[in-house]
């Protein structure tokens, strides 16, 4: 049956861009919580996994929570950020984020990404400090609305990481709160250290796509124990006393199930060959593709150490001879799953209008120039061989 990947449409068959990979102990972990009737947020593999990802990580504290938006909301109200304060986030990102400022009624200012690493630009956030704010008594305030600018999200995208030793003195210096989104970079790290221990607190996502998966998921770690304890209170509807059910504010249903934390304590066993299962995907395809006209690769920065999620070309419009639309629909053809990065937040029609505007050209042209090739950690030698054939054919002059 030919295959054509429709964009949005369900993968069946063909070689899909990124699925779960449930190689390990994941039937064995559900079945337990099955036979022992523990299929709710009560269970033992929540706080296994809890304690597993604190292992990986090197953090004292961590929360399971049902996506990763919630625990980007979660964090966001432990760091204080109320309605109307400003937040500094990645332009270019998926739009969770982006949603989750919103959820706290805070306004989004977008940052443009560096070339290179195609991740939040710290010479974007020290232009808007310096340029855009001034101090009023330790605050650092917006000058085009007067909002405190309280925290700033860098959201490590593909795999790689943020410039976190840049982002780092430069939050300290204007008294910001750091949550980085690490989302799609569980496993990778810059100079040694993981992404999620640089921040204040940290998120990850475990959806369908990510480098682990429990369906849904989502974790955010800390190093503040008061901070962890205030968001395992918000995200279980900050219930005070268990047995009169007092609630001493308005709280979230945001925890995790056993069943889905039972899948991510299994997950986590394989999270090292899964990363390493990426950086050969990542090196095969730098061989595979390495001098077609036109076609950029990925660069790793040499103080990054990156989880390659997902391999993502960009195509010079001038040396190309394929656009990456063009590209998309060609793959398609072949059974190829690709994807286009998102749209960057300040064209979102969502988050139109809803802060300062700052430009972010880099972010716009590596939207139009930039394709996600298949990643799963499961992707065949064979398959992706095929990957890098079907790009050549449709690239080589
Ligand atoms: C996947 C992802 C999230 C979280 O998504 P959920 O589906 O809510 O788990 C957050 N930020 C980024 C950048 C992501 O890629």
């Amino acid at each position: 049956m030919p295959t054509t990947f429709e964009p949005g449409a369900p993968v069946t068959t063909g070689i899909p861009l990124c699925v779960p990979h449930l190689a390990g102990r994941e039937w064995e972990y559900v079945k337990e919580c099955l036979d022992t009737n523990l299929i709710s947020a009560v269970g033992p593999f929540v706080e296994q996994f809890e304690a597993a990802m604190c292992r990986f990580l090197g953090c004292p504290h961590a929360l399971a929570t049902v996506n990763g938006t919630a625990a980007l909301h979660t964090a966001l109200l432990v760091a204080g950020v109320r309605p109307g304060d400003e937040v500094l986030v990645s332009d270019l990102t998926f739009v969770a984020p982006a949603n989750a400022i919103r959820y706290a009624g805070a306004r989004p200012v977008f940052i443009d990404a560096e070339p290179g690493t195609w991740q939040i630009s710290p010479a974007g956030v020290s232009d808007y400090l310096r340029l855009h704010c001034w101090c009023d008594n330790g605050v650092m305030r917006s000058r085009i609305s007067g909002a405190p600018v309280r925290a700033i999200i860098p959201v490590h995208i593909l795999g790689h990481p943020a410039n976190m030793p840049s982002l780092l003195p430069l939050a300290r210096e204007f008294g910001l709160t750091v949550i980085e989104d690490a989302s799609e970079s569980l496993g990778a790290s810059c100079g040694g250290r993981p992404v999620g221990t640089w921040g204040d607190l940290a998120c990850f996502s475990f959806n369908g796509n990510k480098i682990i998966s429990t369906g849904g998921g989502g974790m955010l770690v800390t190093v503040r124990p008061d901070w962890a304890r205030r968001a395992r209170h918000l995200s279980t509807q900050a219930k005070q006393d268990p047995l009169e059910y007092v609630h001493d504010e308005i709280g979230y249903n945001y925890r995790l199930t056993n069943v889905l934390a039972a899948l991510g304590c299994a997950q986590v066993e394989q999270l090292r060959h899964f990363v390493a299962a990426k950086r050969r995907l990542a090196a095969a395809y730098r061989q595979g593709l390495y001098g077609l006209p036109g076609v950029i690769l990925p660069q790793e920065a040499d103080w990054a150490y990156c989880s390659y999620w997902l391999y993502t070309i960009r195509l010079d419009p001038v040396r190309a001879r394929l656009d990456r639309r063009a590209l998309l629909h060609a793959l398609a053809a072949e059974g190829i799953q690709s994807r286009p990065l998102w749209q960057p937040m300040h064209l979102s029609p969502a988050h139109a209008g809803c802060g300062p505007q700052m430009p972010c050209p880099v972010s716009e042209q590596l939207y139009q120039q930039s394709l996600s090739l298949p990643s799963s950690t499961s992707l065949t030698p064979q398959d992706q061989a095929r990957v890098i054939a079907a790009v050549r054919r449709a690239l080589e002059p």
